[in-house]
């Protein structure tokens, strides 16, 4: 009997892919397997195929939903960490979209056409040779079609929301293979879902985004001794306290353990996106002694030296609460707890750990309801709030169940109930950075679960993306 394996791949090669099909053991494949960020979402499909353009990526779905009881998934990037982002799979075929990464500048428009398997580095280098810039993601690896999917804290979000915000058009092949176009004018019920609505409804194969004049920007990090704790939350206090009136500062507050170091340190990411120098804004960090490396750069040179080590197993988390001094010291506290049961755990200190503070302002709202909105339903919260992302990278995936794992859940419960105790939790999960067992749909608040179900039912009414791709957030899965 020929199993649905044969099948799919029998169908996918009639359908004139069989040279962009690979299967295990052949070089192409096991290189794609490589390349995903981290260990965790690896799996071993039973074929990856790659299209060369959207008419390819329609041939893929139609042949595959044709093959009974096939499941696939669908990657860019790659860089979503959790096993079972939908980026891979094990009993199915993974649609590798890596070779659609070209990126088109429309100076009659002043958009960008970006394909989804883009590197952010590669589309900066791309538009900045024409003088102008998009809101896209802070390391050079990560890929457009999750990243904008997902929602996207870039560098701008002071300046124009989301990422996903800066989206003006998506070309989406749909569970049919048909390929349509979702604009503010065309299904346009279809264009704001795809804003936060992860794999639910389609296939992006094409983004094209609002583009904006690039300028030289400062930019450089601060290592300081984690002796001055104190210091740097009050700087941090105090940087986002004064960021809504200086939307051209950016900064990511790292607490950071390196493997192999004995100690962990915190290095202040700063960016000055108008190339001031040394800003008001970031002036409390600079302050505190550190090692400092400060540049003037372009977006586009520091991403494509931005790159951050790969090829372990990771587990991330993420929680957002009200700005509040007392929750940010108590989740410090609770990351140094966390990194002295990982001490214990691994002695060899082979793990690393990172915890990331960034701030999400009230005032991004406005950005994205000027461009017709997206599905983060973040309208709802009107005090500035703190994303709070860790993520913990080990050596086996063991290490990672056994140790990691419980051990940042355990952090974050503590943190969620002090913010819940203070009324201070606000429910948002920024998708992006949320691990499988976490549910981001659903706390985008019941009117836009609503709008992704009646996408779904519309553009999608045979369910491909719910049944056929298992991987990801569902909204089949929200009540
Ligand atoms: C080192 C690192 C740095 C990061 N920096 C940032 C950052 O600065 N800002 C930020 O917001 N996030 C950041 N992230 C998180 C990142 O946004 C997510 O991992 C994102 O999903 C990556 O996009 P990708 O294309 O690589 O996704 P993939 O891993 O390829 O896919 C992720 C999800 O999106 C779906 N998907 C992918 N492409 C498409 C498509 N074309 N159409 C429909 N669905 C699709 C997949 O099925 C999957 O469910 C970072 C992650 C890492 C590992």
């Amino acid at each position: 009997m020929v199993s649905i394996a044969q099948s799919a791949i029998s169908n996918l090669k009639e359908a004139g892919l069989g040279d962009v099909l690979y299967t295990r053991g052949q070089q192409t494949y096991e290189a794609q397997e490589e390349s995903y960020w981290s260990l965790t979402p690896r799996q071993r499909p039973w074929g990856i195929v790659q299209p060369r353009n959207t008419e390819e990526v329609s041939k893929i779905v139609k042949a595959l939903v044709r093959t009974a009881g096939c499941k696939f998934a669908v990657r860019s990037g790659g860089h979503m960490v959790h096993a079972g982002a939908g980026n891979d799979i094990e009993d199915g075929v993974t649609i590798d979209l890596g070779l659609m990464k070209g990126t088109t500048y429309h100076p009659e428009t002043g958009f960008a056409s970006i394909q989804p398997g883009a590197r952010w580095k590669d589309v900066y280098t791309d538009v900045e040779k024409h003088g102008v810039m998009v809101a896209g993601g802070r390391e050079g690896m990560v890929g457009v079609g999750g990243f904008l999917t997902g929602g996207g804290l870039t560098f701008y979000n002071c300046r124009y929301g989301w990422g996903c915000d800066q989206v003006v058009n998506y070309e989406v092949v749909l569970g049919d293979g048909s390929v349509v176009e979702a604009n503010s004018t065309t299904n346009s019920d279809l264009f704001r879902v795809l804003k936060g609505g992860n794999n639910n409804f389609g296939i992006v194969t094409r983004f094209d985004m609002q583009t904006f004049k690039a300028s030289n920007i400062w930019d450089g990090s601060s290592v300081i001794s984690p002796a001055y704790t104190d210091q740097v939350i009050e700087a941090y206090v105090d940087f986002s306290t004064n960021l809504v009136k200086n939307g051209d500062s950016h900064v990511l507050t790292m607490f950071t353990f390196i493997p192999f170091v004995q100690e962990h340190i915190i290095n202040i990411l700063f960016t000055s996106l108008d190339g001031v120098e040394n800003p008001q804004t970031t002036r409390k960090f600079l302050e505190i002694p550190g090692q400092q490396n400060v540049k003037t750069t372009t977006i586009a040179n520091k991403i494509a030296g931005f790159i951050l080590p790969s090829g372990k197993y990771d587990f991330w988390m993420t929680i957002t609460f009200k700005f509040d001094h007392r929750i940010i010291r108590r989740t410090v506290d609770a990351y140094e707890t966390l990194l002295g049961q990982l001490k214990e755990a691994i002695t060899d200190n082979s793990f690393g750990v990172n915890m990331v503070l960034q701030p999400l302002l009230a005032s991004w709202t406005q950005h994205s309801l000027d461009r017709g909105s997206n599905m983060l339903g973040l309208e709802r919260i009107t005090e500035d709030c703190v994303i709070v992302v860790v993520g913990v990278e080990v050596a086996t995936s063991e290490l990672s169940d056994k140790v990691s794992e419980p051990a940042t859940r355990a952090m974050f419960s503590e943190v969620e109930s002090y913010a819940k105790s203070l009324d201070k939790d606000v429910g948002f999960l920024y998708l992006n950075y949320c691990d499988g067992s976490q549910n981001p749909l659903g706390n985008y608040g019941e009117e836009n679960v609503k709008k992704m179900k009646e996408a779904s039912a519309k553009y999608d009414p045979i369910g491909v993306f719910q049944e056929r791709v298992p991987g990801g957030y569902k909204i089949s899965m929200m009540k």
